[in-house]
């Protein structure tokens, strides 16, 4: 807490000010442009890797950056994240949805160790909400990854986007580059685009091409991060010369 409290002192003398009259701003004139859905890791620090500011986006954060999917909505038993969805998406017409997985995830290290029978037993869940939590949301992600563990990883492996007909192909780490737990990290990174399809309230938006999900993956060793084409059919990092080709891409797609 002395950390936390030296941190707000420095927040009162330095930037209080300024933030308060943004905030007047944003509540004139509110603009939000993407509901970004992140690990809580203590690493992801989104608004300074995509140097957004107050008003830009709605930030929701939980262990491994899932969206559980719909058919876990049952009645006035519900989420954070589809409640969130509906307050970006609806309540303030947001217009694009990103989910942002990185490498070195705790959340997705246990999910990969979750692949054990015992480990993931029922008793066992019973003991840990977190485990519980990603038999019950990211087991989707995980039979994908061991799909592709058993056919090869240079396979291509098949997800549903906005709709059921528009699918797309992904290769996942197609150099090789990272830790096993890392491929699935990104597996679970584009599984959410997924989930967040099975909303009905967003059926008729993502329908229109008026409502768009994209996928981002943050290497947490190296700093770079990587934006997932789907004509490049990969995550593809982003500098200074890809950056141009994925805004045309993106302008493409989904303008
Ligand atoms: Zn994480």
């Amino acid at each position: 807490m002395d950390r936390i409290l030296k941190g707000i002192m420095k927040y009162r003398k330095c930037h209080r000010e300024g933030m308060v009259k943004q905030f007047q701003q944003v509540k004139d004139h509110p603009e939000p442009k993407a509901v970004f859905f992140t690990c809580m890791d203590s690493r992801m620090i989104p608004t300074r890797f995509t140097e957004t500011n107050v008003g830009d986006m709605f930030v929701v954060r939980n262990p491994g950056n899932v969206v559980p999917h719909s058919q876990h909505f049952v009645d006035e038993f519900t989420m954070c994240e589809s409640a969130a969805l509906e307050l970006g998406c609806v309540v303030n017409d947001i217009r694009h949805v990103i989910v942002c997985g990185h490498s070195d995830c705790k959340a997705m290290n246990l999910l990969y160790a979750l692949r054990d029978e015992e480990f993931a037993s029922q008793t066992n869940r019973r003991m840990s909400p977190l485990r519980a939590w990603l038999c019950a949301h990211a087991s989707s992600s995980l039979a994908k990854f061991q799909h592709l563990e058993v056919a090869g990883f240079r396979e291509p492996i098949l997800f549903q986007a906005e709709t059921p007909l528009r699918k797309f192909v992904a290769y996942i780490d197609p150099e090789d580059k990272f830790a096993i737990e890392d491929k699935l990290s990104q597996i679970n990174t584009l599984q959410q685009l997924q989930n967040i399809a099975s909303y009905g309230f967003l059926k008729k938006r993502l329908e229109r091409h008026d409502l768009h999900i994209h996928a981002l993956w943050f290497d947490i060793y190296t700093g770079d991060i990587y934006y997932f084409s789907r004509a490049n059919k990969r995550f593809v990092e982003i500098n200074e010369t890809t950056e141009p080709l994925l805004l045309k891409e993106i302008k493409k797609y989904y303008s």
